[in-house]
């Protein structure tokens, strides 16, 4: 079996992810409902865990 966001093996404790960040891709998926991932290229994913982060509200 292998990761469903990047295609890597899964590890233990991430399962059925290879790590905490394609956990993290999913989990941002389904709560971001339209959010698509551009494609499964690694840089890719570099970019939609920075969009991610860049998205968190400004502190006043
Ligand atoms: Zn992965």
């Amino acid at each position: 079996m292998s990761c469903p966001i990047c295609n890597k093996d899964t590890a233990e404790g991430f399962r059925p992810f290879c790590s905490k960040r394609c956990a993290d891709i999913d989990l941002s998926k389904w709560l971001g409902g339209s959010y698509a991932i551009p494609s499964d290229d690694p840089d890719d994913l570099e970019q939609v865990i920075d969009e991610l982060q860049n998205n968190k509200p400004l502190p006043h």
